[in-house]
């Protein structure tokens, strides 16, 4: 008679495994779904690590010790985020009870703060170039320096966003000079532009042998002039800052003064240094920003109410002056000294003797004042613990530069502090 072999042993079902991995904070489905990549991959004792993977890539609040105020990566401004379950009277006229518009009372406030007749908030910066130029020059040309022909991040491109909005590009002048005479010899041109788009190049800068034309100079093509600030700095002399404006901001253009010189709109970002979530600004003359509001695109490019609520508590703030209320300037104007006091808290109480008080330079971030640093203090320990403090919870952003491993505070809100201390003091136990 032939004798039974003994049988392998059964794998672990899906199930066992995924109910003694129930302690990580995932719905089931999801629990399961990593139970059953270890148990085919012949390992089921790699179903945690496999969850833990899951949950470290969903959106998470981040302490953010990069000294890159504005970080992209980590959703560019500061905000805090108090959601109570009610509804909002985003489309209701509180004093008539018939239904009214989304932009009726924010654009109103934004046009005061910004020194404009009319504004339009959409999704995003991008969305704001992509409807004025759309709304304004769809068929037609638009005349933008071969200096300003500029990428971004992210993939968005003057040219691409122009053919994306239906528009042609009439390039003028050289990548280090133009003049105005350029733009008048496009302006002349049979079938001429409709539009003279100035773009703010950001991220990178020119220098050396350069010339480009001021928006003051453009007003006389007899065009409409349109410029991408990007940035959104509202003012440039900073009425909201008891100190005035910060040195680092020096040649930033601003909203109001571009307008004041004669842009017919400005377009930005409502997550540089305007200080809010995600959204897109178009400010200027009534005609204008009304023509945007029109076009079948606006509706497709509004925001949401989450947004419009803290764009508006923000906007609030710029018409109190009260910058301290605004996260992004409240870091980005900490004075040195603070930082340092911070910096030597944090490294004490994280226990860790090689943790040592730096001196670093923070940076306002998402392309806002290019090379410009703003003083700043950290705590710095020898190595490289970023890996280790993006595991934690919440992940510590750090930044390693010359063998150190550096939490910049700058950009750290002071109640975040001691989640700082502690992360440094965990990973080195
Ligand atoms: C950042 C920026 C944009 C894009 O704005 P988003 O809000 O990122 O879409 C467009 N133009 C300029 C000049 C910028 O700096």
């Amino acid at each position: 008679m032939e004798r039974e072999r003994p049988a392998a042993p059964r794998p672990p079902s899906v199930d066992a495994v995924a109910r003694s991995i129930a302690d990580v904070a995932l719905p089931h489905p999801l629990l399961v779904e990593a139970a059953r990549e270890a148990v085919a991959a012949g390992d089921p004792g790699s179903a945690r690590a496999r969850a833990e993977s899951i949950r470290s890539r969903l959106l998470t609040p981040v302490v953010n010790a990069t000294g890159v105020i504005l970080h992209t990566n980590l959703g560019r401004a500061p905000i805090s985020s108090e959601t109570a379950a009610r509804a909002s009277n985003i489309e209701l006229d509180l004093e008539s009870g018939r239904r009214g518009s989304r932009q009726d009372r924010l654009g109103p406030l934004l046009a005061r703060a910004a020194g404009a007749e009319k504004a339009l908030v959409v999704n995003n910066g991008a969305a704001a170039v992509l409807l004025v130029v759309t709304a304004l020059a769809a068929g037609r040309s638009v005349v933008v320096s071969r200096g300003e022909l500029v990428e971004i991040g992210g993939g968005f491109r003057i040219p691409e966003v122009l053919t994306a909005a239906g528009a042609t590009l009439t390039e003028v002048g050289t990548t280090n000079r133009t003049r105005l005479s350029d733009y008048e010899d496009a302006v002349a041109a049979p079938d001429g532009p409709a539009l003279v788009l100035k773009v703010h190049p950001s991220n990178y800068e020119i220098s050396g042998f350069t010339e480009s034309v001021p928006v003051r100079a453009l007003g006389s093509l007899g065009l409409p002039v349109v410029a991408d600030l990007g940035s959104g700095l509202l003012d440039s002399s900073t009425p909201w800052l008891a100190g005035g404006p910060p040195d680092w901001l020096r040649g930033e253009p601003a909203v109001r003064q571009t307008l004041a010189e004669g842009a017919s709109a400005v377009t930005f970002s409502g997550d540089k240094l305007l200080g809010c979530p995600q959204a897109g600004v178009i400010a200027g003359s009534s005609e204008l920003v009304e023509r945007c509001s029109r076009h079948p695109l606006a509706r497709a490019l509004r925001p949401g109410s989450l947004v419009l609520a803290a764009l508006q508590e923000t906007v609030l703030s710029y018409l109190r002056r009260d910058g301290d209320a605004i996260p992004f300037w409240r870091m980005a104007t900490l004075p040195l000294e603070t930082l340092r006091e911070r910096a030597l808290a944090v490294a004490r109480a994280s226990g860790v003797p090689s943790a040592q008080v730096v001196e670093c330079g923070s940076v306002p971030g998402a392309g806002s004042a290019p090379g410009r640093e703003i003083p700043s203090a950290g705590v710095a320990l020898p190595g490289d613990w970023a890996g280790l403090l993006r595991s934690f919870d919440p992940p510590v952003i750090a930044r390693v530069r010359a063998g150190l491993t550096i939490c910049d505070l700058r950009s750290v809100d002071p109640a975040d502090d001691a989640l700082v201390s502690k992360a440094l003091g965990e990973c080195t136990s």
